[in-house]
């Protein structure tokens, strides 16, 4: 969480409250305010930015300013269109620019949608006779149905008083995309005249205690759909109108009452829900640590797929959607696809590889059988990654009718984000589970297999920022990471560009993507997802490989000790137990994210059963 302080009007008050260290320092450039600033600007350091703040001037007045006082960021306090500032952002790039919106009981949040793509944070301040500090606090409440992604700033009246507020709000669900918090009139002796011992003191109590804020969504998409460095949408031009139509309504749809509703309803009658917390006792006892399984395995068809294309199919749906295309692999998305469509008799085409539809004869016929057609693709090498490039050719001839569900927390934003929402279900539950089992909602380890990333996204979602809980990722390194015939991508990968995503890639020097290889169909995967890149480079996340030969052991072990068969993806996160240890103390959860079934004939092979 980042600190503004406001209307700053006198050179050395300015200078005793930067020493404070704020993130911001604004500086108020009407004349009807009290606070008006005449003076020049002190010298400060670099690490703080100096905001102008501005009611209806002109543009070129802004500029002028901005200019002459070397201001960082722009505050727009009056009327100014989305024109205004589209022209700010072309003349001053380099400037951050703040659109202030003031909120009295109600607001509509639909009015903001037009300046997202124009400004880089909204503020909202309280709706009074003049343009701020009218000393009021409006109901942060209703920031619960803020349904954009962009950071804003929380202004209006914010005093000493408030501490305890702030600290409860931040630890609300509306507080997720709070950037910053913007004082004022509240810690002033006079208009402009700050009371440095308040501030620094306020600064202290809120920030010291939620120093770990300040990396709200630091592991989390922003506004631009990247995660750090990786993310963003490229894409041919021609899909460009499909993607954007996702992307401007996504949100919006989420948040819906309606939507939620049938989610959530869809979620525990079809799907089944919540899918129990349990506690693996003797797997607990074996490796001396208390192990947790999030059974993803016991959903409807059999692992955590349905969570996400359940959310896409009523996503379609709202979009005026009449058909619905599918890549797969091994089948599983496939049939999680054709599951949904034919509960919603939408019409249901998968693309699939050719050389995996004979791989893969089950899960063939079971697509078949819930109405779906299966389309081969022919080209490369008549695989998942075939079939993607097949996926996407449907979509770009059919924009208008068709929706594209994606399978993982992968492809052009905003797909991952989208994905990563539909599967935090995962991590919702987890939180008050353990509440319920261990008196506190957050575990020290979450362990997940990551193919693309959707179950460990799941399972992470809520605990991206809580730094203190350790986020570990398991990947498939096949025959071994250096063997050539693996999928281990944070280990191997450089950066590139696959299925409309900057991530993490098995490539070779010349940029040719490498066949992935593991045991595992869903672990088969040359990439990961933007998130999972993100966690990997930034260091939050914990990677660790796990070959074929442990990930197979790790299965058998489980169905000797717990009596649950698990997919062999999950069988690679089970096998972190036998290759680092945990404190008897911890807690540790694992997504089991699907059930063995699909893979029986694999483990009959292997242990010649
Ligand atoms: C598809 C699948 C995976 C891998 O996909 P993610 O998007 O990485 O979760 C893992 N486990 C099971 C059971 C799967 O079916």
């Amino acid at each position: 969480m980042k600190l503004k302080v406001c209307g700053m009007k006198y050179a050395d008050n300015i200078e005793a409250i930067a020493s404070l260290q704020p993130d911001y320092l604004g500086f108020i450039f009407y004349d009807k305010s009290a606070r008006f600033i005449d003076t020049e600007i002190p010298n400060l350091s670099k690490a703080i930015k100096k905001v102008g703040v501005f009611v209806n001037a002109s543009e070129d007045t802004v500029i002028k300013t901005v200019l002459k006082n070397n201001l960082q960021a722009v505050q727009l306090h009056g009327a100014e269109s989305v024109a205004y500032c589209e022209t700010l952002k072309t003349q001053l790039p380099d400037i951050e620019i703040i659109k202030v919106f003031s909120i009295k009981d109600e607001f509509n949040f639909n009015v903001l949608t037009p300046f997202e793509s124009v400004c880089d944070y909204f503020l909202f301040d309280t709706k009074g006779k003049l343009p701020g500090g009218n000393g009021y606090t409006f109901n942060w409440n209703i920031l619960e149905q803020y349904a954009s992604t962009k950071p804003y700033f929380l202004s209006g009246g914010i005093g000493s008083a408030e501490t305890e507020n702030l600290i409860h709000f931040f630890e609300s669900e509306a507080s997720k995309y709070c950037f910053a918090i913007d004082v004022n009139s509240k810690f002033e002796i006079q208009p402009g005249l700050k009371d440095v011992k308040q501030v620094k003191q306020f600064k202290e109590q809120l920030f010291s205690k939620h120093a770990k804020k300040q990396h709200t969504m630091s592991y989390n998409v922003n506004e631009n759909g990247y995660y750090g460095e990786f993310g963003g949408a490229y894409i041919p031009e021609m899909l460009y109108p499909n993607v954007e139509e996702l992307r401007q309504n996504y949100l919006k749809i989420m948040a819906e009452p309606s939507f939620k509703e049938e989610f959530d309803q869809l979620l525990k009658d079809y799907v089944g829900r919540p899918s129990p917390l349990y506690f693996a006792k003797r797997l607990s006892e074996k490796y001396n640590t208390k192990i947790y399984l999030k059974r993803e395995d016991l959903n409807h068809t059999g692992a955590h797929k349905i969570n996400n294309t359940i959310g896409q199919i009523l996503m379609a749906k709202r979009l005026g959607k009449k058909r619905i295309i599918a890549e797969t692999g091994a089948g599983q998305h496939g049939v999680a696809t054709a599951t949904v469509c034919a509960l919603m008799g939408l019409e249901c085409i998968v693309y699939m590889g050719e050389i995996d539809i004979a791989r893969q004869a089950p899960n063939v016929a079971r697509m078949k059988m819930l109405g779906a057609t299966v389309v081969p693709a022919l080209s490369g090498s008549r695989t998942l990654k075939d079939a993607t490039n097949e996926a996407i050719r449907d979509w770009i001839n059919n924009p208008v009718d068709t929706h594209y569900i994606i399978g993982s927390v992968v492809g052009p934003h905003p797909y991952p984000d989208m994905v990563a929402r539909f599967q935090s279900v995962v991590s919702q539950e987890i939180e008050w589970q353990l509440q319920e089992k261990e008196g506190r909602t957050k575990p020290d380890h979450v362990i997940a297999c990551v193919g693309g990333g959707s179950n460990a996204a799941g399972a992470f979602y809520q605990y991206l920022d809580e730094t203190d809980v350790n986020l570990i990722a398991v990947e498939a390194a096949g025959l071994g990471v250096d063997s050539g015939e693996s999928a281990a991508t944070s280990a191997l990968g450089k950066e590139g560009i696959i299925h409309g995503s900057k991530t993490l890639l098995m490539q070779t020097d010349d940029g040719q993507i490498t066949e992935p290889y593991s045991i595992s169909a869903g672990l088969d995967y040359p990439g990961v997802g933007p998130m999972h890149a993100h966690l990997f480079a930034s260091g939050r996340g914990e990677f660790i490989s796990i070959t074929d030969d442990e990930a197979m052991k790790a299965g058998m072990e489980l169905c000797k000790l717990e009596g649950i068969i698990p997919a062999i993806e999950s069988s690679h996160a089970l096998a972190v137990f036998k290759t680092r240890t945990f404190k008897p103390e911890d807690v540790v959860v694992l997504s089991l994210s699907g059930r063995g079934d699909k893979d029986l004939q694999n483990y009959i092979d292997y242990f010649k059963i």
